[in-house]
């Protein structure tokens, strides 16, 4: 997708400090961390949102699903974190590239904000 910054760090175009890489998916850390663990998990294929979820090839689903497990474990983030997938302008997405927030190290409130 041109202009899209999350597919341009997916391509290399952008740099990015990358934490676990497949042929399908990045986990990569957020630039402006709002934890002591902050990654970003995207599929590579562009689609804007989890409501564009139909156009994500199944497996990619499960590869990036394996991937933020992969990555909690690898950070011991055993004791908890949190997955998050802002939708929307409400939600505070601001980037228009399905991802999802991986958060750890710290506690968290119920409910979020
Ligand atoms: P959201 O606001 O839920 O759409 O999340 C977008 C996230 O992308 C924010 O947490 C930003 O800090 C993060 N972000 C924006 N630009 C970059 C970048 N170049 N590299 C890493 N993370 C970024
Ligand atoms: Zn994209």
């Amino acid at each position: 997708m041109v202009n899209c910054l999350f597919c341009k760090i997916a391509n290399k175009e952008i740099d990015s400090k990358i934490v676990y890489e497949t042929e399908n998916v990045m986990v990569f850390k957020d630039i402006d961390p709002k934890a002591p663990v902050h990654f970003l998990a995207i599929p590579k294929f562009h689609i804007s949102s989890i409501l564009e979820i139909e156009q994500l090839d199944k497996n990619i689903l499960k590869e990036l699903f394996k991937a933020i497990a992969k990555v909690a474990k690898d950070y011991n983030l055993e004791k908890g974190f949190r997955v998050v997938t802002n939708t929307g302008r409400d939600a505070g997405q601001s980037v228009d590239h399905l991802h999802f927030h991986v958060l750890g190290k710290r506690k968290f409130n119920w409910p979020p904000g």
